[in-house]
């Protein structure tokens, strides 16, 4: 690991200052330290926010504002998360392992990285780590790569699972600015496609932090987050799905679906949503929905077994929302 300055941000202003000066915001640490350690990225300066008071999780307009240093854990046993936004519990918990989830935050989970193995090998050619430097995954070994939003420079996955949920939700995130100015952005416009430009990943400007997460006021329905992973636990997602479905006689009344494991960011097509909305679920019905979620998916060797899986779980969870 190369040598690096530590700041321990005793304030939001001086976090920001220090963070617009070049310095690399730490959260839970448990994604940037092991970046540091391959280094594959390289600070000159660390500044540690976890000693500011973003660590509540408190009512707002009807729905929730989460501090960007709510942990993963403290978010998924929240009892109001769990009762009014049962998806984003599930999705935390679906995620990585309870050690993880203790250190874990919500700033950090939306901006982990992609686990994109040659990402995480700096022999290789990625474009995200040096730009231009090209892509090793396009004709190298796919599994954990997207199928949707990608670009020639870039297949990399959006690895969160807390993101898919959130994004079903319909969730802002709040960004403080370098003059300390805050606002909120939509999760849907927050994060960036890859394009020509992969190391681009969100709306970020250099300095902004993350200060929390909003989410509206509950909407009732069915919620589910099913995720399929190679091992049970401790695995990230090959595919998931985030539903919020309000169904009646097996009729669709209102639906919101996102996807995790295909997407180069968390992925929600309110194409397939218009299409369901009103509609009797049958097998037809999920078979056009499918066809045309996929209409767009780009499959490179090696990432065929993701459509069937997309697939299967669109079907369960249509299902089960109209039982
Ligand atoms: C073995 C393993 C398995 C995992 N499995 C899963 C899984 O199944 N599903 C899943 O979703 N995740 C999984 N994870 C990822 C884990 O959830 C993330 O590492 C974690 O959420 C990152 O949060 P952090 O607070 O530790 O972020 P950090 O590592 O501290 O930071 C991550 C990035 O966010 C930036 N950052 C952090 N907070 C802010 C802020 N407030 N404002 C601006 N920038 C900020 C940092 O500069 C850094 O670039 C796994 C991780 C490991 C190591
Ligand atoms: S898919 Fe993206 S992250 Fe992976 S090697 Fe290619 S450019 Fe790098």
């Amino acid at each position: 690991m190369k040598p690096f300055d530590y700041m321990r941000a005793e304030d939001l202003q001086s976090a920001r200052r220090a963070a617009h000066q070049g310095g690399t915001v730490i959260a839970g640490g448990t994604n940037l330290i092991d970046l540091m350690k391959l280094e594959v990225v390289t600070p000159s300066a660390l500044v540690d926010i976890s000693r500011l008071d973003l660590s509540e999780v408190r009512d707002h307009d009807g729905g929730l504002h989460i501090g960007a240093m709510v942990t993963n854990s403290d978010l998924a046993a929240d009892p109001r998360v769990r009762r009014n936004y049962p998806v984003l519990s599930r999705a935390l918990l679906a995620g990585a392992s309870g050690q993880l989830r203790n250190k874990a935050t919500t700033g950090g989970n939306l901006l982990q990285r992609t686990r994109c193995p040659y990402f995480y090998d700096t022999d290789t050619p990625c474009n995200k780590r040096r730009p231009g430097s090209g892509c090793s995954a396009i004709g190298g070994e796919l599994r954990n790569h997207a199928i949707l939003g990608t670009s020639d420079d870039c297949v990399a996955l959006h690895p969160s699972d807390m993101a898919v949920a959130l994004r079903v939700l319909d969730a802002q995130v709040e960004i403080e600015s370098l003059d300390g100015s805050r606002h909120l952005q939509p999760l849907d416009d927050f994060y960036r496609l890859p394009g020509k430009t992969p190391h681009i990943e969100t709306s970020l400007a250099p300095g902004d932090i993350i200060t929390g997460v909003v989410l509206p006021a509950p909407t009732g329905g069915l919620q589910s987050y099913r995720k399929i992973r190679d091992r049970a636990s401790y695995a990230f997602a090959l595919v998931s799905i985030a539903g919020v479905v309000t169904a009646r006689d097996g009729r669709i009344e209102d639906i919101a679906l996102a996807f995790g494991g295909i997407g180069a960011r968390p992925w929600r097509d309110t194409r397939i949503e218009d299409m369901l909305r009103g509609q009797t679920v049958d097998d037809q019905l999920i078979q056009q929905a499918g066809d045309l979620l996929l209409s767009d998916a780009r499959l490179l060797e090696g990432l065929e077994f993701k459509t069937g899986l997309v697939r299967r779980l669109l079907s369960s969870t249509l299902t089960e929302a109209v039982q």
